[in-house]
């Protein structure tokens, strides 16, 4: 697909060169906090899978410019935000980067350790694998990031924090729901009106952290298994199990966020028109500086 072409049909993805984002993704952020006003009084905030960096710059430009701009800032007043990635990622004013896999332990001690026994107000997590396009291998895949996230959150996050982690519904969303109840008061799956209709994504928009009392992160696995095991067996108490009926039913809410008479991320809107009639395509606002497909480029070329 053409560039002018993408900009028809994908109206964020024409809106985010426009605004200076990095990526469509930066719109999801922006339309869950609209709905849920998740960045009231955060100062601490980790980004997991944040690369190439949308995400990281709503939370510079929303946390931490403001704050710089206030005349009386001084640096220890500053907001922390510590973005994490597989992949490098271009600078961000006010963002500390770690490169690392979030499902691996030294990386969250890596982050822990920024937060020098403080505790993040916020946790946001818009990790994707690499998509197979089998649902039920994606949506497995997909769970096991949002595991490695609440493994981060139950060791940064402060009670009363809340934790924003990209979903793929499917079969297993009633048991992750259930999960992350354990430990938040209000979850909510949401959709943000810049997230495709034919989409399985979702967020999960999770507030008032408060872990079970006496809880110890070091049981996190043992305490999920509990609730069930995804696509596995579940035990008779399981909250989740389709032989609950009646009131013990468990509903998911699910939301709609986003300006509803805004952009439809499903429809494709005319180009503007410019001075001398012709459409001039804006180039990325910064294309990923290592991706993984540059081997594989610099291999085609290599070949010709
Ligand atoms: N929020 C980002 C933004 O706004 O620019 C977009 C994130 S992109 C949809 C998903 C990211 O998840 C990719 O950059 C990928 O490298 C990262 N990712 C996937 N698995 C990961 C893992 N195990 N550890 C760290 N990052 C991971």
């Amino acid at each position: 697909m053409g560039k002018a072409s993408r900009d028809k049909r994908d109206i964020y993805y024409r809106k985010a060169k426009e605004e200076g984002w990095r990526a469509r993704s930066a719109f999801k952020l922006l339309q869950i906090d609209e709905e849920f006003n998740i960045f009231e009084g955060v100062k601490r905030v980790v980004d997991l899978c944040a690369a190439p960096g949308s995400w990281s710059q709503v939370l510079s430009r929303k946390l931490y410019l403001p704050a710089k701009l206030a005349s009386d800032a001084k640096d220890e007043n500053l907001p922390l935000i510590v973005a994490i990635d597989l992949q490098p990622m271009a600078p961000i004013e006010g963002v500390i980067q770690v490169q690392g896999d979030i499902t691996n332990a030294r990386t969250a001690e890596v982050v822990i350790r920024h937060f020098d026994g403080c505790k993040a107000d916020l946790v946001v997590c818009d990790g994707a694998p690499d998509v197979t396009g089998l649902h039920d291998m994606d949506e497995f895949v997909q769970s096991q990031l949002i595991l490695a996230g609440l493994t981060i959150v139950t060791h940064v996050l402060k009670e009363g924090g809340k934790f924003i982690a990209k979903i793929f519904r499917g079969k297993d969303t009633s048991l992750l729901y259930c999960q992350l109840k354990l430990f938040f008061s209000v979850v909510t799956f949401a959709k943000p009106k810049s997230s495709r209709n034919s989409s399985i994504e979702a967020f999960a928009v999770c507030e008032n952290y408060s872990p079970p009392g006496g809880f110890n992160p070091a049981d996190l696995h043992r305490l999920l298994e509990k609730v069930g095991s995804p696509s596995g067996i579940v035990d008779d108490t399981d909250c989740c199990s389709g032989s609950l009926e009646g009131p013990n039913k468990v509903y998911i809410p699910f939301l709609a966020c986003g300006d509803l008479s805004g952009y439809d991320s499903d429809r494709s809107y005319p180009l503007p028109k410019v001075a001398g009639g012709t459409y001039q395509s804006l180039d990325p606002v910064q294309p990923p500086i290592a991706p993984p497909y540059k081997r594989a480029l610099e291999l085609k070329k290599g070949l010709q």
